[in-house]
């Protein structure tokens, strides 16, 4: 039985899995932290590599998936590695500072451990390079936007793409006659309107910032705020830090897991209510702006953390869009059930849908598909 490798590498963690490269079964799968500080799992990311390559079953890897978060204008689809490809993902580090050189890490790492086998580099913004130059470009001075790559590149990719696939096959339609709006609602959230399996529009841009409220950033904000604050004395690494890191739940309510805010609103706690009030808004006012992007509306899909296991949350940022032929039946969304299941009406115009993203198994499935078009 032959393998097929998923890396996942941050800058002091790598997480990893491995699938059976005919069925897509996991076979296995494990997370490195702390690497590279005391009492950490490893020494440096080339240790880790190692030590996972050798707990792992015999069976031989034909190739090695790597997720890599920013593929800029360049990447739109999976990539065989070779030098001169991890030398450009490495320049796209200005777009993506904190990730693309931690997947470089990873993927130096794993080819020196597997010099022999095919490496592929999965991008989070590849499924997003169908948007139409209407929904990418940010009305600033052409030039400056030119010069320093200034556009929506959008994440979360390849969750989008796996999941509004899944939608059409739980569906049983086809995806190429398929408008679908994709809520990825976890720590990190963003929305994605998919028009016959391409996006459209999403809802993160130049950087993952942009769009939903999410655990710890802000999502939409009139860029004049950065001017206020910037004229208050805010310098550039207090902005990020605002807004990328004590934003989103956590600015409004404390709280950054979900979770802890559902609890803390239930207890009478009036700045975790009006955390809800402001993240639900926020989904219901992309939903309804995607369903006027795309013209028309056949499924809307929930997924990650929050949009797989709240059905409370669920009915709430989809609550008032019963015009637009969009409800959720009590019953059918209270289920306690992990499965892609719809949680719609049967009769309703709209289905809306729950779906289990899973990131890993799509790195797998296209790293297998880059490498069977690439060996012809
Ligand atoms: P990440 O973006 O880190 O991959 P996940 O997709 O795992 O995140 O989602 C994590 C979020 O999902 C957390 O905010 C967590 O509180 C939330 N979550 C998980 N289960 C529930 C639940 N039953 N109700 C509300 N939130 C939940």
């Amino acid at each position: 039985m032959t393998a097929v490798f998923v890396v996942n590498s941050g800058s002091s963690s790598i997480k990893y899995d491995l699938f059976d490269a005919s069925t897509l079964e996991s076979i296995a799968s494990g997370l490195l932290e702390r690497i590279g500080e005391p009492g950490g799992d490893a020494a440096d990311h080339t240790a880790g590599m190692r030590a996972v390559l050798a707990s792992l079953p015999d069976d031989p890897i034909v190739a090695v998936g790597h997720r890599v978060v920013h593929g800029g204008s360049r990447f739109s689809a999976p990539t065989l590695l070779t030098d001169e490809i991890v030398d450009e993902i490495d320049a796209l580090s200005a777009l993506a500072p904190l990730h693309n050189p931690a997947n470089v890490l990873g993927i130096a790492a794993a080819r020196a451990a597997m010099p022999d086998v095919p490496h592929v580099a999965v991008f989070d913004t590849a499924f997003h390079q169908t948007l139409p130059p209407a929904a990418y470009t940010y009305a600033i001075d052409r030039e400056v936007a030119r010069a320093h790559d200034v556009r929506r590149y959008g994440f979360h990719g390849t969750s989008h793409e796996y999941v509004s696939r899944e939608a059409a096959a739980l569906l049983d339609r086809p995806l190429g006659e398929l408008k679908t709006i994709v809520l990825h609602l976890g720590n990190g959230a963003s929305a994605t309107a998919v028009d016959g399996g391409r996006s459209v529009d999403t809802s993160m841009g130049l950087t993952p910032l942009e769009g939903l409220v999410m655990g710890t950033r802000s999502g939409d904000l009139d860029p004049g705020i950065l001017l206020h604050l910037a004229r208050a004395g805010y310098d550039t690494d207090a902005l990020d830090e605002l807004l990328n890191r004590r934003s989103g739940l956590l600015g409004l309510a404390g709280r950054r897991d979900m979770r802890d805010v559902v609890t803390a609103a239930d207890g009478g706690d009036q700045d975790a209510a009006l955390a809800l009030d402001v993240w639900a808004h926020r989904i219901r006012k992309y939903v309804g702006a995607y369903a006027a992007v795309l013209g028309g509306l056949d499924a809307i899909v929930f997924t990650a953390g929050i949009g797989e296991n709240n059905p409370a949350l669920r009915a709430r940022a989809l609550a008032g869009l019963e015009f637009l032929g969009v409800s959720v039946d009590p019953v059918l969304n209270g289920s306690a059930s992990r499965e892609a299941r719809r949680i719609s009406p049967p009769d309703a115009a709209v289905a809306v849908l729950v779906i289990p993203t899973d990131e890993e198994l799509e790195i797998a499935r296209q790293t297998l598909a880059a490498v069977g078009t690439l060996g012809g």
